[in-house]
């Protein structure tokens, strides 16, 4: 009888362009595929609520797919240090496959478990399933790891054309006798008391299969535009791929092919699409920072930056996290957030600032609060992001550029169709108040049904003033 082979599936729930599931199925031997759920290694980073539901829903639909394919899905909840050489154990495996991850207590761990692999005398390979370049593929001439994004970008777009997408996995027949596996309900991934989550439904759908119908939809409707329209929160065309592309639904090879090809045939004029793939480039730059950086999840990357006198203001930070600062814009961004377990970039940037700078309140609180509430919570892109606003991260927006909530709103969100969206309570304000409340007319307000402080809140703080408080903070460690 030939030995199975254990496939170890982690973030890379696909079964397109997916290296370690064909380097798995092309040794011909049966394949046996696991998913720890790893609350427990040390150093982790636990997954958030918004993400627990997405996995729910990802792993249901990876597991009906590989139905088809002859193949089982097997899962265990605990340290993958101990269950994955376990399970090798169990099943006699040959050898196990994964694709790399790359925040330092994974690559720790990885390395530990391939070690135990080997000296067991078994096979243990892995493979670059999540990037279009890992961290030590791309380097300053001297051979540095990069800080500063657009030569990262050009010595990126140097390389030359980024590899092919593998074919599609069709058949990955599982072996005839299999280890136990939890039963996916029994992890309770899913809110049930109160259940939170009842607005993501209707705007995702996890899993490669819909990961593959919003790249087409976008691609046909939206990537065009892309330039244009990105930082536009009301128009709301920008790809929300993120959730797809954290669990690996879809690789950002594919991603890249598929736009590349659209600028090839004229459907996408050339800036447009390469805007696009500029931030797919960020999503790797942040990679590279936190593959040399591991710090960064802790402490900021310019040092000077660890002096600075935070606040600690539960209220203010209370109020941030529900959506009832008083400015619109970021109020409407949090509850975007709440209800939907995402929030648009550019109000993502002015929410940070807002909390930052602001409210003085740690970007590390910020970083949390997104980790738990956001369906596309990713360790890198997070913390590089809140590092970059903050000004304290890699070839971040200097401190003093602190953004103006109500501007910010006014340009952005022109007609203020997105605060109408997430706060219905000032839908009915004309467009002219409706990014500054406290400053409409009295009758105006009332005609709009709002009364400031009961049914919207007055701003928790002047803006003028919290920003002149925020540089003379800034002006202490510089
Ligand atoms: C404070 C803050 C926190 C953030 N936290 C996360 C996070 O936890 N996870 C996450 O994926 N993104 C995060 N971002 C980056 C960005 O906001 C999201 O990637 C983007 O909004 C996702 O929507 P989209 O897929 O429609 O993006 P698109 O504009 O369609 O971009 C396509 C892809 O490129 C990548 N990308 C786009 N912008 C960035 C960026 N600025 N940095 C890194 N990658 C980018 C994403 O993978 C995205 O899916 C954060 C940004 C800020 C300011």
């Amino acid at each position: 009888m030939t030995d199975p082979v254990l496939l170890w599936l982690r973030e890379d729930l696909r079964f397109d362009d997916n290296p370690a599931m064909r380097a798995a199925a092309a040794t011909g031997q049966p394949v046996a595929c696991v998913f720890v759920l790893d609350d427990d290694t040390p150093g982790e980073m636990k997954m958030g609520g918004a993400q627990r539901w997405w996995l729910h829903h990802s792993l249901t639909a990876f597991s009906e797919d590989l139905k088809t394919r002859e193949g089982a899905l097997i899962l265990r909840r605990g340290d993958a240090r101990h269950i994955i050489p376990q399970l090798a154990e169990e099943l006699g495996a040959s050898d196990v496959f994964w694709n790399r991850r790359y925040m330092r207590w994974q690559t720790e761990a990885d390395s530990d478990i391939k070690k135990e692999l080997k000296d067991a005398g078994r096979g243990a390979e892995s493979f670059n399933g999540r990037l279009l370049y890992e961290p030590w593929e791309i380097e300053t001439k001297s051979g540095d790891p990069y800080r500063v994004f657009t030569p990262f970008w050009k010595n990126l777009q140097a390389k030359g054309e980024v590899r092919e997408a593998l074919p599609r996995v069709d058949k990955l027949t599982a072996p005839s006798s299999l280890p136990s596996s939890d039963r996916l309900e029994d992890w309770d991934l899913l809110p049930t008391r109160p259940d939170w989550a009842t607005g993501f439904a209707p705007v995702w759908s996890p899993g490669e299969k819909g990961a593959r119908a919003r790249l087409r939809e976008w691609l046909k409707n939206e990537a065009a535009r892309y330039k244009d329209t990105r930082n536009r929160p009301d128009l709301d065309e920008t790809s929300r791929l993120s959730p797809h592309l954290h669990f690996g639904e879809i690789s950002p090879v594919t991603i890249w092919h598929d736009v590349q090809a659209g600028i090839k045939a004229g459907d996408i004029p050339a800036d447009q699409g390469h805007t696009f793939l500029s931030e797919v480039a960020w999503r790797e730059f942040s990679y590279h920072l936190l593959y040399y950086q591991p710090q960064m999840t802790e402490e900021p990357l310019q040092e000077k930056f660890a002096d600075f006198e935070w606040d600690t203001d539960e209220t203010a930070l209370t109020a941030w996290q529900k959506g009832l600062t008083g400015y619109p814009i970021v109020d409407a961004g949090m509850r975007q957030l709440w209800q939907t377990g995402w929030m648009h970039n550019r109000v993502r940037m002015i929410v940070a600032s807002f909390l930052i700078k602001d409210l003085l309140i740690h970007w590390r609180e910020g970083m949390a609060w997104f980790w738990d509430t956001l369906v596309d919570a990713d360790q890198a892109n997070n913390t590089a992001s809140w590092q970059w606003v903050a000004g304290c991260g890699a070839d971040a927006a200097p401190y003093f550029r602190i953004f103006n909530p109500t501007t910010q709103g006014e340009k952005f969100d022109p007609d203020g169709d997105y605060i109408r969206k997430f706060v219905p309570e000032l839908s009915r304000l004309p467009a002219k108040y409706i990014h500054d409340p406290s400053n409409a007319p009295k009758d105006v307000l009332k005609e709009a049904g709002i009364r400031l402080g009961e049914t919207y809140p007055a701003p928790i703080v002047d803006h003028k003033k919290a920003r002149e408080d925020a540089l003379s903070r800034y002006q202490s460690i510089k």
